[in-house]
């Protein structure tokens, strides 16, 4: 699909957009909603990136970086409690920490705990890493991957459109080193998401532009697994002040919808993205063409009081709310497999 074709489909009534997606999402999935059970491991909030829209991070000397002991005592912890299937890795550019570091936590987490995946890291970082090491992208994601690393998120995404990223984080890598990172992954059998990050300075256009990009490389590699669009959240950041009120929830089914309808046959799973939308629009956003809920996310730090709003904090809390809207719960692993039990039930 062209760009000019995707801004059609976002420009059209959000209720015809949903029926169409929903009708993709039910023959593809039937009533059955997945979910994960996961955890957040923020490593540092030091970064020196420093996007205008992130609320989270702190410069060098001022936040915090947990050794890879605590680190791995965070993940074991939230383990005995709530029984987790991934662990989420994700912090700032920090100049303090090297690929070592995460190549003894990876390790470390997999020694002890081998049923946890590591979800971890995104372009930004690899690129970092890169610059640090003086290695290419695919020797630090080699090196990452024999560490124990199994997929990455999608992180620093926001909006493929490089004035917009100019706009909004300037000091972010570009366009295309976010694509081929993300193709480098993929051809060393990583899987990724592909997230998409709305709601600052970018117009419908770009957005269109941001969908064909990813749906451009899907169809070179494959590797995404999912598509998951986040609502900017203006929080205590330097853009909130000038945007300080987040888009509707509209907004989000009307990006969820045209998602499903481009991505058909492309990229097979598309999130709620509940965090920043609260569980009620996650529920709406099944009928608009989500199949999965996305995680528990115990532990997450970056949108921690969004967490408040909307405490999500079990496996249960997610189950009702799935069965609440009307769907099928079914657990996932990490790579969006339904995970059954021993006699063959769907484990909800
Ligand atoms: S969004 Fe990520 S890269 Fe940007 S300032 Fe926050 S932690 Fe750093």
């Amino acid at each position: 699909m062209k760009p000019s074709e995707i801004l059609e489909l976002l420009r059209q009534e959000v209720w015809v957009l949903g029926r169409h997606a929903y009708a993709i999402r039910k023959s593809l999935y039937g009533d059955v909603t997945t979910y994960i059970s996961n955890m957040v491991l923020n490593y540092t909030n030091v970064c020196v990136v420093g996007c205008s829209f992130c609320a989270f991070y702190k410069p060098p000397h001022s936040g915090y970086l947990y050794t890879v002991d605590e680190a791995v005592e965070k993940v074991l912890e939230v383990d005995a409690a709530h029984g987790i299937r991934q662990v989420l890795i994700q912090g700032g550019v920090n100049p303090e920490v090297g690929i070592e570091y995460f190549e003894e936590l990876f390790r470390r987490i997999k020694s002890k705990a081998p049923h946890i995946a590591i979800h971890a890291l995104s372009p930004l970082e690899v690129e970092y890493l890169s610059r640090r090491e003086r290695s290419s992208y695919r020797e630090i994601l080699e090196r990452l991957k024999n560490a124990g690393m199994e997929s990455m998120p999608g992180g620093g995404g926001e909006i493929l459109v490089d004035s917009v990223r100019k706009t909004i984080a300037p000091k972010k890598i570009d366009t295309e080193t976010w694509l081929r990172i993300m193709e480098e992954a993929h051809k060393l059998d990583i899987p990724t998401s592909a997230t998409m990050m709305y709601g600052h300075v970018e117009t419908l256009e770009d957005i269109a532009v941001h969908m064909y990009r990813v749906a451009e490389l899907q169809q070179k590699t494959g590797g995404f697994l999912a598509f998951i669009a986040w609502n900017f959240e203006p929080g205590g950041s330097e853009l909130g002040k000038k945007i300080p009120h987040p888009k509707t929830s509209a907004t989000l089914l009307r990006i969820i919808a045209t998602a499903r309808i481009v991505f058909n046959n492309l990229i097979p799973h598309i999130q709620t993205g509940w965090l920043t939308a609260g569980p009620e629009t996650a529920q709406l956003a099944m009928y608009f063409g989500a199949d999965d809920f996305g995680g528990t996310l115990y532990g997450e730090k970056v949108l921690e009081w969004k967490r408040v709003e909307a405490p999500i904090d079990r496996r249960e809390d997610v189950v009702r709310i799935i069965k609440a809207a009307g769907f099928k719960p079914a657990e996932r692993d990490n790579y969006y497999r339904v995970i059954k039990s021993p006699s063959g039930h769907v484990e909800t």
